[in-house]
């Protein structure tokens, strides 16, 4: 990509494309100048039908990966946001599903570096897994042909600590309920308190894992597709300091 970057660097379009606009055109191409055409000529606006059928899962990921780069080096993509809404208007072919936390902290769209159309992105408290989830899961990838679920936890989680703490409060008390297998599934030496951000991190790690084995385990659906390749189902764990996504699977 690199060369392919200096390739167009001169075209002000490539800087409104989206990561993965440049991405589909990439593995379909080989990185010369036929792609600097197809780059050209096809600019502005979300992800077509085509070009998010062509990425695999694993490139889907990797792009996810590059846009995270790019947020955390400040050098995300101008957008066309307008152009976006305009050519995505009569259709949608996002490439993955996130469910991350509704943490004002970790917006997917902005740590991924991605543009309207791109993903779709459910957000609740401590990214947990449940049958509307599911659904909405479900629909993305069986119906709408995304190629990756990503769950999404982060550093410092507030759920996981109100897990921990085992805090009543209303229907907050039945969501903390399904983070709460991943403590005893948490292996860690040392206190083992919400006030230990190590811990902390570590039981929202087990949260991530166990969320991904839920969706496999509650979806014949989504785990059929993986199984046939259609998809991958893997987690990230996002680093309040220092905007990373490490992938865990
Ligand atoms: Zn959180």
């Amino acid at each position: 990509m690199k060369i392919i970057k200096e390739n167009v660097s001169n075209l002000h379009a490539l800087d409104r494309r989206s990561f993965l606009h440049a991405a589909a055109g990439a593995c379909a191409t080989a990185p010369l100048t036929p792609l600097y055409l197809q780059l050209a000529s096809n600019t502005n606006g979300s992800l077509t039908k085509e070009e998010r059928d062509r990425m695999t899962p694993a490139q889907v990921i990797d792009e996810l990966k590059k846009g995270n780069e790019r947020f955390r080096s400040g050098k995300m993509l101008k957008r066309d946001y307008l152009a976006e809404q305009k050519t995505s208007a009569a259709g949608q072919y996002p490439a993955a599903v996130v469910l991350g936390c509704i943490d004002s902290r970790v917006p997917a769209e902005i740590v991924f570096d991605t543009g309207i159309g791109d993903a779709f992105i459910a957000r609740v408290a401590g990214n947990v897994v449940n049958d509307d989830l599911l659904g909405s899961m479900e629909f993305g990838c069986a119906a709408a042909g995304a190629k990756v679920v990503l769950v999404l936890g982060h550093t410092a989680c507030g759920a996981v600590k109100g897990a921990i703490d085992d805090v009543v409060l209303g229907n907050l008390t039945g969501l903390l309920a399904r983070i709460k297998p991943a403590i005893p599934a948490t292996k860690f030496d040392g206190e083992k308190s919400s006030k230990n951000p190590a811990y902390v991190d570590a039981v929202a790690r087990a949260n991530i894992i166990l969320g991904i084995a839920d969706i496999r385990r509650r979806s014949p659906t989504l785990e059929a597709l993986e199984n046939k390749g259609n998809i991958k189902i893997a987690g990230g764990m996002y680093d309040l300091a220092t905007g990373m996504v490490e992938f865990l699977s």
